[in-house]
């Protein structure tokens, strides 16, 4: 089946610094790299990386074309991908010598997706397909609402976290997958636990204690393997397309979650976004 990703395409500048810098602190980075990024981005990389067709579904500025043909080459499906009058979103990210990050981002074309480009897609899609969408966007709620009654599984990362962007897509969400924080912020936004959230399937990521599912059998909990983290950025991106591949090719949650967390451990030992994350051969003969 094909995995419809509705998500953020960034340039994004890595620098190296010394520390992560402090309000009114100018600092000199010891490195920079550009690359490939955006939580979307990622996700369909990662999902591409693991075997699923991915169709991304985006826009990006006139200066963002390299970006592109960079999922293509990655075997992701591009034609949903619109060129727009805005600049390409982009990143600007710090990682510090313990692998901590701290990043600014302008979304840029990200948000200037049009209508009919989200609209397209869908009506190629089946039954059985899965949508996928973050909260880099515009219009992802409607465009999972869609998804929903189109008979696809749909599946929301509550990442960057809005209280109200996420309790918007609840009620037809089939799967919610957000970090330990966004968790503890959505529960006091909506004054319920995640668990009673009417969503069928709840993925709670803990870093490297690694993940918690909320399910129709209660709460289960995955520990992460043992790495030494250099850059955590993409980690929660590339868990993401990880499990939905695995999900999509008939793992079940249990599997597909330890699949996706032990792409995502490669990821924390590997510096970089998009381009770092681990092939699933890579994942498969890691002994972790
Ligand atoms: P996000 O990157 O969205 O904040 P997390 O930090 O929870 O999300 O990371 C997502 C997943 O990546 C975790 O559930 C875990 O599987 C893996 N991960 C992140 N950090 C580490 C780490 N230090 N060691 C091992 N796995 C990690």
């Amino acid at each position: 089946m094909t995995l419809w990703n509705l998500g953020s395409i960034n340039a994004d500048f890595a620098y190296r610094v010394p520390r992560l810098p402090g309000p009114g602190e100018t600092l000199a980075a010891e490195s920079l790299t550009r690359g490939l990024g955006g939580k979307g981005a990622n996700l369909s990389v990662a999902a591409a990386r693991a075997a699923a067709r991915v169709a991304h579904v985006g826009a990006v500025g006139p200066d963002g074309r390299w970006a592109v043909e960079r999922l293509l080459e990655y075997g992701v499906d591009t034609r949903h991908i619109a060129e727009v009058g805005e600049v390409t979103g982009h990143a600007v990210i710090a990682v510090d010598p313990a692998g901590e990050n701290s990043i600014l981002i302008w979304p840029g074309a990200n948000v200037a997706i049009p209508d009919e480009t989200r609209d397209a897609p869908l009506a190629e899609a089946r039954v059985g397909d899965r949508a996928v969408a973050q909260n880099e966007t515009n219009g992802q709620g409607a465009w999972l609402a869609t998804a929903k009654r189109l008979g696809l599984h749909t599946a929301y990362v509550a990442a960057p976290f809005d209280a109200q962007a996420v309790g918007a897509v609840l009620d037809v969400l089939d799967l919610l997958i957000l970090n330990r924080v966004e968790a503890e912020q959505l529960e006091a936004a909506l004054g319920r636990r995640v668990a009673d959230l009417g969503v069928p399937d709840v993925l709670v990521t803990r870093g490297a204690d690694g993940v918690r599912w909320h399910g129709a059998e209660g709460v289960q909990d995955f520990a992460a393997p043992r790495v030494e983290a250099v850059d955590a950025t993409g980690a929660g991106d590339t868990f993401a397309g990880y499990l939905l591949a695995g999900l999509d090719r008939g793992l079940p949650m249990a599997q597909a979650i330890g699949q996706a967390q032990v792409a995502a451990a490669l990821m924390v030992t590997r510096p970089g976004t998009a381009d770092a994350i681990p092939d699933l051969k890579d994942v498969q003969d890691a002994r972790l």
